[in-house]
């Protein structure tokens, strides 16, 4: 089973929409739903705050506290698709960001659920 680490918008989390977390992007990681290809581990959640800065350092602490490389990253569907975006930097450039600095590859978007 793929392990995976999922990170959402710190912004639109704390916005009163129920996240981080409450079903959707463990849901559909749990189910193999959305842009999960089957069912996986999450071995971290881990949420971003504006400006970003330090997202990729509290990426690097929980992989190497947890002591579990994730297979995957994957980008919330708040983080990688809400409108308004992120003004800071797109999804894309954030995670040519994530993935030169791990290595690991970065997934737009977790469900498809409302
Ligand atoms: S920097 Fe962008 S992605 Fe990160 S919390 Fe702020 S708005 Fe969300």
């Amino acid at each position: 089973m793929e392990r995976v680490a999922i990170i959402g918008c710190g912004a639109y989390m704390d916005s009163g929409y129920g996240c981080p977390g409450e079903w959707r992007c463990l849901k559909a990681a749990a189910l193999g739903e959305g842009n999960f290809d089957s069912p996986c581990q999450v071995v971290a959640f881990i949420k971003c705050e504006c400006p970003g800065r330090p997202l990729i350092s509290n990426l690097g602490m929980a992989m190497k506290l947890s002591e579990i490389k994730p297979d995957k990253i994957y980008f919330s569907s708040c983080l990688a698709g809400s409108t308004p975006g992120c003004p800071y930097l797109s999804p894309g450039e954030l995670a040519s960001l994530v993935q030169k600095a791990t290595g690991i590859e970065v997934v737009l978007g977790t469900h498809d659920y409302h």
